[in-house]
């Protein structure tokens, strides 16, 4: 296992760090720390500019290859841009659903002239995209999508309902899984259709969260318009473009959290030492696993990068979503109780929370999206332990 990143890297890192010194300044430096989880909805417009400033630099798709507008960037040099990215306190990127998701899809699944068509505005931050599957009766039983399209003349057009849209307010495009076989078996006859959002079919309705923002929406289709040829690989064979994407999302774009993660818990150190609850045998007791938690995360995310070959990731990084997502949601109740009574004060009325309280309302989250702790469970047991499948209703 390799514990050190090379010369090669660290100039990278260095790189990167110059890069962003001397960037987040002037009109951006409102931007240090902002954006975050539970905090999405702070400064829109001014992130989207910062998207485009990155993509000028040509900082954003870094993993991508050259031919698609990227650098062509290994695992370990996308990992040190994460772990720079929060040193530098950079915002939360308004781009990231295109770079991370529907970008490396489109390589792995798109038509040349899609991949013409609709990577350069990724790279550019100039077009801004959200995930359309989850539906009411659809999450983690994904396959049960309704949402329905059918064939008119030269366009497809859209019918149903999605929900929890993260971006879907901000976003010009949505990527759809939608049901155009109605009378084919549950996994099939879904297509991967690409939606423009500004349209009179479309309609987007903001679901404030507890932590008082709202990253996510309704989405209603009604007769909502896309050209016949907006479908990703065949129409039909949606299910395997969407699980592309899945495994996009479960791959390595969460393996440079660690910083973030480290400077969250450092917070935290901090204010036990200062308020005294340090002392206390049983909370020093968590902060110390915490600590090893974040330890034994970095460690992993080494592991996992000296064992990838090329960009595909050993069965190791299957347990990745699962351990992050549970060590961070226990953080922010730790981070409550650190605080103790103080933890039920705001920082201002109405509904001003301070950064450690969306912090906890915020992680309530991440053992939900990007698949569940149980889905992600029973990933580990059927894909990388080759367990017998979950039986499922006939
Ligand atoms: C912050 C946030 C952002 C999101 N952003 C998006 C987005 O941009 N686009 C999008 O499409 N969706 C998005 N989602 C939705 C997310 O993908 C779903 O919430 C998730 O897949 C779970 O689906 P569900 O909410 O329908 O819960 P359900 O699937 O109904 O699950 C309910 C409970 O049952 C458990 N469960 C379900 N099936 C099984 C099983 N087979 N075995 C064991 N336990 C099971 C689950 O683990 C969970 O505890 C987002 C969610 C959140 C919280």
């Amino acid at each position: 296992m390799q514990l050190r990143f090379s010369a090669e890297d660290e100039a990278f890192r260095q790189e990167v760090a110059d890069w962003l010194a001397e960037n987040l300044r002037g009109e951006f430096a409102q931007l240090v720390g902002r954006g975050g989880p539970g905090d999405e909805n702070a400064l829109v417009d001014e992130r989207i500019a910062w998207e485009r400033h990155l993509g000028a630099a040509g900082w954003t798709c870094i993993g991508w290859p050259r031919e698609h507008g990227g650098r062509d960037a290994t695992l370990a040099q996308q990992v040190i841009f994460h772990e720079e990215y929060a040193r530098a306190g950079g915002p939360g990127r308004a781009g990231h659903i295109g770079e991370t998701l529907l970008g490396p899809t489109l390589i792995a699944f798109g038509s040349p002239e899609q991949q013409r068509r609709f990577l350069p505005g990724i790279v550019s931050g100039e077009t801004l995209w959200c995930q359309g599957y989850s539906e009411p009766n659809a999450g983690s039983d994904l396959a049960n999508v309704q949402t329905r399209a059918r064939l008119e003349d030269s366009e497809w057009v859209i019918d149903g309902q999605k929900v929890w849209t993260s971006w879907a307010e901000w976003s010009d495009w949505c990527f759809v899984l939608c049901r155009t076989d109605p009378e084919a078996p549950k996994h099939r006859g879904l297509s991967y259709l690409l939606v423009p959002m500004e349209q009179p079919g479309v309609e987007v309705r903001p679901i404030p969260q507890i932590t008082g923002t709202a990253e996510f929406s309704e989405t209603f289709f009604d007769g909502a318009r896309t050209p016949a040829d907006n479908v990703v690989g065949p129409p039909g064979d949606g299910w395997r473009v969407a699980n592309g994407t899945l495994a996009f999302e479960r791959g390595a774009s969460t393996l440079g959290q660690n910083l973030l993660f480290r400077t969250e818990l450092e917070e935290i150190l901090r204010i036990a030492r200062q308020n005294g609850r340090a002392s206390d045998p049983v909370m020093r007791q968590r902060l110390a696993d915490a600590w090893i938690g974040l330890e034994i995360m970095r460690y992993n995310a080494l592991r996992i990068l000296s064992q990838a070959r090329g960009a595909e990731l050993p069965p190791a990084a299957m347990i990745t979503k699962l351990y992050w997502a549970t060590w961070h949601r226990n953080l922010g109740k730790l981070a409550m109780d650190v605080l103790g009574p103080e933890s039920m004060i705001g920082d201002a009325l109405p509904y001003q929370l301070t950064a450690l309280q969306r912090l906890f309302l915020f992680t309530r989250s991440d053992t939900i999206y990007a698949g569940s702790n149980e889905i992600q469970r029973n990933l580990i047991a059927e894909r990388a332990l080759g367990m017998p499948r979950e039986p499922r209703p006939a």
